[in-house]
């Protein structure tokens, strides 16, 4: 198959699933606050985080934007956007802090975890399948790791696909007894991060994925060493947060809760940087879609601002209005390559 690129995905259920954001600004600005303090008071950045070229202040390099007190800059050589502040293993002891998990889960759980597996997960899973399928990978030739899997949703959504062979790590025990739970049979192991490396160099799959987790990963360059060196892994897939609309709608809203930059997100890719990425570990696009937020977040920050004005009664209005035409808006940003996030299969140069 040629190299494909896809673009939209409608809104609709995912407005109900992330309505914390609608209703709880403070609270989720307050937690960035704190995120971005544990931030602040790390040692400047002098390096990208990609390709390593100098950035920032050292390199008398001039800020790109300031959002939430954390300034951004864009490496001069991969286009990677940096903040000025590392993120390493004390920023992340700091702000990954285990969630609260129940002991007990009701069926309402059970059903609430079904719910987000099939709207938000299946379609990643069906677009990785489509894909390795077009490339002569049929289901059952797929050996599959999940790194970073979270609450396990993505390795459920592959297996009610029918892929049997998928394993995930986790480094939080508490959401692989989650997983484990709600699928009722283990599907998650629970790792830790000083394995991990070792762990992704010695799998015995073709495809490893990584969905929401690169941009987290403090030591990155030993995992995609670890990619790098595993020549069994022919396909990576991966979802990362980018450089994009969603960035100048938070920079020119600093009331509202900054989703995209910021927070547990200390640097965000751009294409060009993607692209370096891949080539540093022998790896080219192969497949990608393209869905944003960014409408959404735009949809957001207008009605935290009404409310913030005085202006409540005009967000059902808005609302009404603006919502219908929500995933057009989007999918033009898609199409512009403007997306908050991206989708992407990079294969193992021949
Ligand atoms: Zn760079």
């Amino acid at each position: 198959m040629a190299l494909s690129r896809k673009y939209g995905k409608s809104v609709g259920e995912i407005i109900k699933i992330k309505s914390d954001f609608f209703e709880k600004n403070e609270e989720m600005l307050q937690l960035s606050a704190h995120q971005a303090d544990s931030l602040l008071i790390q040692p400047k950045r002098t390096k990208c985080k990609i390709c390593h070229g100098a950035i920032g202040e050292t390199a008398g390099q001039e800020v790109l934007y300031e959002s939430q007190r954390m300034g951004y800059y864009q490496c001069p050589i991969c286009g990677h956007i940096n903040s000025a502040y590392e993120d390493n293993e004390d920023f992340a002891s700091r702000v990954y802090i285990a969630d609260d998990y129940l002991a007990n889960y009701s069926e309402a759980d059970r059903q609430k975890y079904e719910a987000r597996r099939d709207t938000i997960y299946i379609p990643k899973a069906r677009f990785l399948i489509d894909a390795l399928e077009q490339d002569g990978i049929k289901k059952k030739d797929i050996k599959l790791l999940d790194d970073g899997a979270g609450s396990g949703y993505f390795v459920a959504a592959l297996r009610q696909l029918g892929i049997e062979n998928v394993d995930g790590i986790e480094i939080s025990e508490p959401q692989v007894q989650f997983a484990n739970t709600m699928n009722g049979e283990d599907i998650l192991t629970q790792v830790d991060a000083p394995d991990i490396a070792s762990i992704i160099e010695t799998a015995d799959v073709n495809v490893a994925t990584f969905i929401g987790v690169l941009e987290h990963i403090t030591n990155l360059d030993e995992i995609l060493g670890s990619i790098k060196n595993n020549k069994k892994i022919r396909y990576i897939y991966f979802s990362v947060p980018m450089f994009s609309m969603s960035c100048i709608f938070e920079a020119a809203h600093q009331n509202c809760y900054n989703r995209h930059a910021g927070g547990t997100h200390t640097h965000l890719f751009t294409e060009s940087s993607l692209a370096y990425m891949a080539k540093s570990i022998g790896f080219e696009e192969y497949a990608t879609w393209k869905f944003g937020s960014d409408m959404m977040d735009l949809y957001r920050m207008v009605c935290v601002c009404l409310d913030q004005n005085g202006n409540s009664r005009l967000r059902e209005y808005f609302g009404n209005k603006f919502l219908p035409m929500i995933d057009e808006l989007q999918e033009t940003v898609d199409r512009h390559e403007e997306a908050s996030e991206i989708h992407m299969i990079i294969k193992r140069k021949a």
